[in-house]
């Protein structure tokens, strides 16, 4: 984690490239909350980490709702009487209405318009609608296509099935030292939006990438569950493993030209909250921090007053503020690699807070130690002149004074307003001198 926070601008745009092929990889399935669409799309993220499969049967009761049934599409359209398809599920999986029920029949435009939906204001794109807990069918379709419609039959044809099947969902756990967790989770259910969904799966995939095989303090769950539905069922199924999560991330909208937001848990001063509050204020891209509030991602869930989890959630722009938002143009030019690096970034930055926040202990307390008699106004890093910056003066300043047992290193770099990584530094380079020791 400390290469990728120290990104470089040719890394950044290396490691954007990377990401935003990954998210154009993902970017075409039609997703939902349950079908081949989630079990393609874990597919894919199983070719980078490992990840479990779990596959939980219809009727399932979980808490107070029930595992759907199962939907799967293979084509939908409207045909012309001339036999042209004037709309088709294989130019946008947008075009259906999400968990339509199979149709197959002819009828007059008259019959067939309560069952379009277009946007006015936006009359090139075409909108996302999903109807999952009622049985129903129809099409979305931009506000042109719909005006260019003429009066007449039209065959409509939606070839889905909504049967007994299971709910899809993935786990990557990475083995720390602790049995403690560190929960990432990000959802599988939307069909071709980008930033609204592909940008959430990419970060997480890559991260999770970037902790496999290291050396952890925590153990760490990456969840790629359909939202709401998803998060519920895991839950359900995970009350042993949900106890032992400490601090917990969901992510989405990760690759839009906005600036951060980070939405505390329901707790509103967890670790994780300060943690992200941090790292926003020092990397350098616009943010806002906003209070809980029980409406939005699956922080609704793992925030809910029977688990109350230490949860937050990172966004760029916050889903449904931006017009893009459940359209097709949430598409791939939404998303763009310098943020996606940036996200991936800031992402390993929170966790990196989290990995390394320890409390040490002065073992020179009664007066500042003679800093320069073991080598510690001369700067580590080399920097220019050969001593170390102010800062980083300041930082080993900072630790000395404020180790004594009751500051972690997050308080530290809170109250002196140098950043985390900083801190870290001086207190490994303090340790290093014997001057401080790790608080067990
Ligand atoms: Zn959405």
């Amino acid at each position: 984690m400390g290469t990728l926070r120290q990104l470089g601008q040719e890394d950044a745009a290396h490691i954007g490239q990377e990401l935003h092929q990954f998210a154009s990889e993902l970017y075409p399935i039609c997703r939902s909350i349950t079908g081949n669409g989630v079990r393609q799309t874990l597919a894919l993220i199983q070719g980078k980490v490992p990840l479990r499969i779990t596959e939980v049967p219809t009727g399932t009761p979980v808490f107070d709702w029930t595992v759907p049934k199962e939907w799967n599409i293979r084509d939908a359209y409207i045909k012309a009487l001339d036999g042209k398809r004037v709309v088709d599920f294989h130019k946008s999986n947008l075009h259906v209405l999400s968990y339509s029920v199979p149709v197959h029949a002819n009828m007059p435009l008259g019959e067939l318009q309560p069952r379009l939906f277009t946007i006015p204001d936006h009359p090139d794109w075409i909108p996302n609608r999903t109807s999952y807990y009622k049985e129903d069918w129809g099409f979305c379709l931009s506000q042109n296509q719909k005006l260019a419609l003429e009066d007449g039959e039209y065959e409509v044809c939606i070839d889905s099935s909504l049967e007994d099947g299971h709910l899809t969902y993935g786990e990557c756990y990475l083995q720390g030292r602790s049995t403690e967790e560190v929960l990432i989770s990000t959802y599988t259910c939307h069909p071709s939006l980008a930033n609204d969904n592909v940008s959430g799966l990419t970060i997480a995939t890559f991260l999770a990438k970037s902790l496999s095989g290291r050396d952890l303090r925590y153990s760490y769950r990456f969840l790629f569950i359909p939202a709401t539905i998803g998060a519920i069922t895991w839950l359900a199924r995970n009350r042993e493993a949900a106890s032992r999560i400490r601090h917990g991330l969901v992510l989405t909208c990760l690759g839009d030209a906005g600036g951060f937001h980070y939405k505390k848990s329901r707790r509103g001063n967890a670790e994780i909250d300060r943690a992200a509050a941090h790292v926003l204020r020092h990397c350098g891209e616009p943010f806002e921090i906003l209070e809980f509030s029980p409406y939005g991602n699956d922080e609704r869930q793992f925030c809910s007053p029977g688990f109350n989890l230490p949860v937050g959630s990172l966004m760029r722009s916050v889903w449904e503020s931006f017009p893009e938002y459940h359209t097709s143009a949430d598409n791939l030019d939404f998303i763009r690699p310098l943020q996606l690096a940036g996200s991936l970034r800031v992402c390993a930055a929170i966790l990196d807070v989290i990995e390394h926040n320890r409390s040490y202990r002065n073992e020179n307390p009664y007066c500042e130690p003679q800093l320069g008699r073991r080598g510690l106004f001369r700067s580590m890093g080399g920097e220019a002149g050969g001593r170390a910056s102010g800062e980083e003066m300041m930082a080993r300043l900072w630790v000395l004074n404020l180790s004594d047992g009751n500051n972690s290193l997050l308080d530290i770099a809170e109250r002196s307003g140098i950043s985390f990584s900083r801190i870290k530094e001086a207190a490994d380079l303090l340790s290093e001198k014997q001057l401080l020791s790790l608080i067990p």
